[in-house]
């Protein structure tokens, strides 16, 4: 190796250290893009598609949503057939064993929620469901319906609820079984 190129060296190595340096730095001094979750709520878009909303009380176990779900996530069980009383608005016959969706392979397509002849089945807002375990990520509509929710109360919630203000507002809109919005669902065709 000449001296010359020695040299040359050096001032190669400086200079690409000198422009990942300058790059570094810019973002160093930027505003932050993420936030810290849950202390701070995450904006969500209004028609953002979480985890879902389900009313048993207006299933008919007809396994539609079932059929349009193109992962096959969703399982339906009944003792016999179910349908609307139009006095009530309530599904009366058989009794509905099951209804779970299974997030470790939903993939919030909303495709279940365009053929339900009751409205029953909405995208909610909830976008967090860790758990420890994959089976922990079965959510068992039927049983939550037994306990008055139509969408289950995730861990990080139950944990924040009396420490963090807008999880606890969350947290009692669940407890009380209000649905949050409807407007990521599909609406059917006509
Ligand atoms: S959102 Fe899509 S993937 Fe998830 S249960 Fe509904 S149809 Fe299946
Ligand atoms: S389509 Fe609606 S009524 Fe039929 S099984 Fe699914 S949620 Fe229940």
């Amino acid at each position: 190796m000449t001296v010359q190129e020695y040299f040359r060296n050096i001032y190669d190595n400086v200079k690409s250290i000198t422009i990942g340096m300058r790059i570094t730095l810019k973002y160093c001094f930027q505003k932050t893009a993420t936030v810290q979750y849950p202390e701070h709520r995450l904006s969500l878009a209004p028609r953002y598609r979480g985890i879902h909303e389900f009313d048993a009380d207006k299933c008919i176990a007809c396994d539609q949503c079932a059929k349009a779900c193109p992962v096959d996530c969703i399982y339906i069980d009944k003792t016999a057939p179910r349908k609307i009383d139009k006095a009530t608005g309530k599904a009366v016959g058989g009794q509905l064993l099951r209804y779970a969706i299974d997030y470790s392979k939903c993939m919030f397509c909303a495709l279940c929620t365009e053929p339900c002849p009751t409205d029953c089945i909405h995208m909610g807002k909830l976008h967090d469901l860790s758990s420890y375990s994959r089976e922990d990520v079965v959510v068992e509509f039927a049983e939550l319906h037994k306990q008055g929710l139509h969408t289950p109360v995730p861990l990080w919630m139950q944990r924040n609820e009396k420490k963090i203000p807008w999880v606890k507002e969350e947290y009692d809109r669940v407890k009380a079984g209000r649905e949050a919005t409807h407007a990521a669902d599909i609406p059917a065709v006509k």
